[in-house]
């Protein structure tokens, strides 16, 4: 599975990168990249940092 950021919701405040640092960090503008695929063992993690994203930025698709 993939976590995709909408970049127009994404307000690049980060405080996904400070949630889940294994799957997510900031490039130069405060957005959020996505390191990794979401194994099984990353999917309460992904889904944590979906329901914490202020502006519902964040989805889980399955590739
Ligand atoms: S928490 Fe949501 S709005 Fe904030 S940087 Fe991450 S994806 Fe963007």
């Amino acid at each position: 599975m993939r976590l995709v950021v909408n970049p127009i919701a994404c307000d690049a405040f980060g405080y996904c990168a400070e949630l889940a640092p294994e799957l997510i960090h900031l490039d130069e503008w405060g957005y959020p990249v996505i390191n990794r695929e979401v194994t099984r063992g990353l999917i309460p993690l992904a889904q944590e940092v979906i329901s914490a994203c202020p502006r519902r930025a964040l989805s889980l698709r399955d590739d």
